[in-house]
């Protein structure tokens, strides 16, 4: 892609009234704009990090035999009064509307009631299970606060999956399945190391349900955490978990963290309350297992631009850069290589943003740090000479010359 064909713009200050750093960041820089308060549009940049996260978590829910689907974002009043949670005292962040006849609908917080009531049509036999479904879906939640930038949305991207299982036994397996599922994911999107499996208050059925939660000086959530025996508890049940777990209280380390996931074994609770059952082989009704699965999708590029960001910007992991390498170009000699040099690389499918504005160097330099893409690759007329271009690491900053015939093999193996 082209700069001058690209739809962005950075900005030289945050908008005024922006608190959280992630998304200053992510303004200035051209990847989100902000609508209001915990309402964000991602812009081209942002939507190909958005998309690369979603593929990460698609690869690894698929591996698990997951199905992706997408549910509605319109819901039925008469759902989600099954289980009492249409009532605005039991769920608080419920934005209502109605249909012209006057039909009250709510817009989707969660659908892990409109799932189970979806799966009475397609779930009778023990032969139908166990399944598993999945989807990335905006879900609109009216947050009492918004201040954590794209951390806490009012209008958010999240992962949720549901399965479903004949006996408890299959659940509790499948759910273990997901949490390795989860570690796999959370390691390739550069979290891995500060990312814990956390006691948190109960599913239905289990004393604890699993939060991820990622070390964040700027998460809401605080966790206590020994990390030789790599153990983590939310606060809100450290009590409980400490004598359960039997360790000392006066071993952990508190820390701040966000809650990048979380997943909840609901037992046959749920399915019991809205009547989904199935009929064994000997044909008698049972009581059916489900276990729901999220993942905060645009929380989790909200705690990378938090976690991985320096005074010049975003420094995002390859895997998830919307681009590998940002080429610029100088001078008339300059930009008639690296206008080759972006042919070649885009023929062998590497991902490169070229700068080729009649700009200041020093100006795409700039932009290239705050925009985040992991390796810059400056062309010159004087390095053309020399039959060299720079390469600079945005990571570490450091640039080294190199052959121009070399570029390939060295972007290759970065
Ligand atoms: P929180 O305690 O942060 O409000 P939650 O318990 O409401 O989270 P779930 O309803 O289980 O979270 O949603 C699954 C995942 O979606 C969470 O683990 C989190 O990563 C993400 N998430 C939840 N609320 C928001 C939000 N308002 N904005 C962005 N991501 C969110
Ligand atoms: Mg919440």
């Amino acid at each position: 892609m082209r700069v001058s064909k690209l739809f962005t713009k950075t900005l030289k200050n945050s908008p005024a009234d922006e608190v959280a750093k992630n998304a200053q960041l992510l303004i200035r820089a051209g990847y989100v704009y902000k609508e209001m308060a915990g309402v964000y549009a991602y812009l081209p940049l942002g939507l190909r990090v958005v998309e690369k996260i979603k593929q990460v978590v698609r690869e690894e829910m698929n591996a698990i035999d997951s199905n992706e689907l997408t549910m509605t974002g319109l819901q039925r009043k008469e759902v989600w009064e099954k289980t009492g949670r249409w009532d605005d005292k039991t769920v608080d962040v419920w934005f209502k509307t109605a249909l012209q006849d006057g039909t009250v609908l709510g817009l989707g917080w969660s659908h892990e009631e409109p799932i189970v009531e979806m799966m009475k049509h397609y779930v009778s036999s023990y032969k139908d299970l166990p399944v598993s479904l999945y989807q990335f879906q905006t879900k609109m939640r009216n947050e009492l606060r918004a201040k954590s930038g794209i951390m806490r949305g009012r209008e958010f991207v999240m992962k949720d999956m549901y399965s479903f299982h004949s006996t408890k036994e299959d659940l509790d397996d499948y759910y273990n399945r997901s949490i390795e599922a989860y570690k796999r994911a959370y390691a390739r999107l550069g979290l891995g190391d500060d990312t814990y499996v956390t006691f948190a208050s109960g599913g239905a059925f289990t004393k604890f349900s699993h939060e991820f939660q990622t070390i964040c000086d700027a998460g809401e959530d605080v966790i206590y955490l020994h990390r030789e025996k790599n153990i983590a508890v939310n606060e809100e049940v450290i009590d409980d978990a400490v004598k359960e777990l039997d360790i000392s209280r006066d071993e952990l380390e508190k820390v701040k963290t966000a809650e990048v996931g979380n997943i909840f074994n609901f037992g046959s609770q749920k399915t019991d309350e809205m009547g989904l059952y199935y009929t064994d082989s000997e044909g008698r009704r049972q009581s059916l297992y489900v276990g729901s699965y999220g993942i905060g999708i645009t929380r989790v590029m909200g705690v990378i631009a938090e976690k991985m960001s320096d005074s010049k910007g975003l420094i995002w992991p390859d895997n998830i850069a919307p681009y590998k390498v940002y080429l610029v170009s100088i001078g008339e000699n300059g930009s008639k290589k690296a206008d080759e040099i972006y042919k070649r690389l885009t023929e062998e499918g590497i991902e490169v943003l070229y700068d080729d504005r009649e700009e200041r160097p020093g100006a795409k330099f700039a932009d290239s740090e705050l925009l985040g893409i992991p390796y810059r690759l400056t062309i010159s007329d004087r390095s053309v000479e020399n039959g060299q271009c720079e390469f600079t690491a945005r990571k570490s900053g450091e640039t080294l010359l190199i052959a121009l015939d070399d570029v390939f093999t060295t972007l290759e193996k970065s």
